[in-house]
């Protein structure tokens, strides 16, 4: 038997419909949302994710600047953009897209977004926030990990989630938010001994590394629920996950797809924080 595809389309559809009557609402009541992406890299893979963060604004009635600076930016130039637009009172949320320039790291620079306006949880105050159980933005690619285990119905208390892969961006503040749920997290990384002995005693399994095809039946327990986060390009223009979904389909229980999983919930969420984020600037 085939294991249960878990879509984020319908999901991510409904996020994004909330955004959007959330956003009309805010532009009548005199305060238009608005993202701004800050961009240094020439990366391929990196415009296509942002044209369709800026495509998925525009739709929902969300402004998306898309602030290009240039790959020869240099760390000062990016935190000094970055302060200004945290400054700048029509700008609601502030992304700094990866990967930067050589010698910028994003934990650093991201220091320099408002705590407020920090729609995808770069801060490591979020990060802090979030891992103490407070108010903060997750980075909506962790939060879209949880919401759409919630769309599908799958419990969280009470049951043991392997989450792969240890980045500030992704395995981290999902492992935060899955604790914050109650479930019983293991966090494995390049240095784990026997990765497959881990994720194979866990219900759930988390793959956010970055290999195509790292996870195979062997890492999976039958009927196990497997969130595949991985984004990695082919070379004939596709995408396929860090989960080899040919092999785990007939072992796990349920799996999402690569494209058309975590991939567009996070992009929705991304447009719900920044309304949020102009909410919370209209009632300060
Ligand atoms: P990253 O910063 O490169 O982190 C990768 C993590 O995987 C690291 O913690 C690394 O361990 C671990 N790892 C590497 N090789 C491993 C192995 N053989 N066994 C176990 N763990 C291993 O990547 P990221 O930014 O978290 O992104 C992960 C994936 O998610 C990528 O494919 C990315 O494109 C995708 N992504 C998708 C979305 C989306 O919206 N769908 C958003 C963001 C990212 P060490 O810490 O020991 O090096």
């Amino acid at each position: 038997m085939s294991a249960t595809v878990l879509s984020g389309r319908e999901l991510a559809a409904a996020i994004r419909a909330g955004a959007a009557a959330q956003a009309a609402e805010l532009a009548e009541a005199g305060t238009p949302p608005k993202l701004a992406v800050v961009v240094a890299t020439a990366d391929e893979s990196s415009a296509w994710y942002v044209r369709s963060i800026a495509g998925a604004a525009e739709k929902a009635g969300i402004a998306c600047d898309i602030v290009d600076l240039g790959t020869g930016a240099s760390p000062d130039d990016i935190r000094h953009r970055l302060a200004a637009l945290s400054a700048d009172e029509s700008v609601h949320g502030v992304i700094l897209q990866t990967p930067l320039p050589d010698g910028a790291k994003l934990e650093d620079l991201a220091s320099a977004i408002a705590f407020e306006k920090d729609v995808d949880g770069a801060n490591p105050l979020s990060l802090g926030r979030l891992a103490s159980g407070l108010p903060a933005f997750a980075p909506a690619t962790a939060e879209a990990v949880v919401a759409i285990l919630d769309h599908h119905g799958v419990e969280l208390t009470g049951r043991h989630v392997a989450v792969v892969g240890r980045s500030t961006v992704v395995g981290k503040p999902a492992a935060h938010l899955l604790l914050n749920r109650n479930a019983t997290v293991t966090v494995c990384h390049s240095r784990t001994g026997d990765l497959a002995a881990v994720t194979s005693a866990a219900d759930v399994v988390v793959a956010a590394v970055g290999r195509a095809g790292l996870i195979t039946a062997e890492h999976v327990r039958a009927g196990a629920v497997v969130v595949d986060v991985g984004t990695n390009p082919t070379e004939d223009g596709g995408l396929v996950g860090d989960v080899d979904a040919a092999s785990v389909t007939g072992k796990a229980g349920a799996l999402t797809p690569v494209p058309g999983g975590v991939g567009p919930v996070t992009t929705a969420l991304l447009l719900r924080h920044t309304v949020e984020a102009a909410s919370a600037a209209l009632d300060r």
